[in-house]
């Protein structure tokens, strides 16, 4: 694999397919030893997760359900900052075991802000299963249940991941060239 250019910008080669694949299977068998005759719903966010929701989900052996939802952020009163809600959740989530699936959790704020409007609905358990999280960049506090690597503090591109709207259908993981 060689260096590829998006928009402005030169990126490397990161993480293969193969070991993609690898770690996706990884989690994947996590979360059928965890969730057998739970019949989870796996809430893909999008456009970032569509990828890692989808391989993910086919190497689900149990029972299981999946939805996508869109995040959208606005400003609230002065007291509850940036809210974040979402469009598109038309399932019943009280009792039901749900996974959300990230592709990044970068500072956490995404998931930080999203997380209470879930827990509002009452179900029976909400876990975290992301692609990607960067440690160094975490300013909320946001553990992800589910983690298919930790990288360092750099932008990455590639399985589902843009930049500014491009890359997502790289098969690959890119990063920023230094
Ligand atoms: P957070 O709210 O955790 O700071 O940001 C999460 C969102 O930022 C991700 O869902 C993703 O859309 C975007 N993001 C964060 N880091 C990266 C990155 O390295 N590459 C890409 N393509 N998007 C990122
Ligand atoms: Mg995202």
């Amino acid at each position: 694999m060689s260096d590829i250019k998006i928009h402005d910008k030169i990126f490397e080669p990161f993480i293969s397919k193969a070991k993609i694949a690898e770690g996706v299977k990884k989690v994947a068998a996590e979360i059928n030893r965890d969730y057998a005759g739970k019949n989870p719903l796996l809430l893909g966010i999008l456009n970032g997760s569509f990828i890692f929701a989808a391989d993910l989900f086919r190497e689900l052996e149990i029972e299981a359900e999946i939805s996508f939802i869109k995040l959208v952020s606005y400003k609230g009163t002065s007291s509850t900052g940036n809210v974040v809600t979402s469009i598109g959740l038309e399932e019943q989530l009280a009792d039901r075991h749900i996974i959300i699936v990230e592709d990044i959790i970068d500072t956490g704020k995404t998931l930080h802000s999203f997380m209470p409007e879930l827990q509002n609905r009452k179900p029976a358990s909400l876990k975290i299963a992301t692609f990607l999280t960067k440690p160094d960049a975490l300013k909320y506090p946001v553990k992800a249940d589910y983690n298919v690597f930790e990288i360092e503090h750099k932008f990455v591109v590639g399985y589902g991941l843009d930049y500014d709207g491009l890359g997502r259908n790289i098969p690959e993981l890119y990063i920023l060239k230094a």
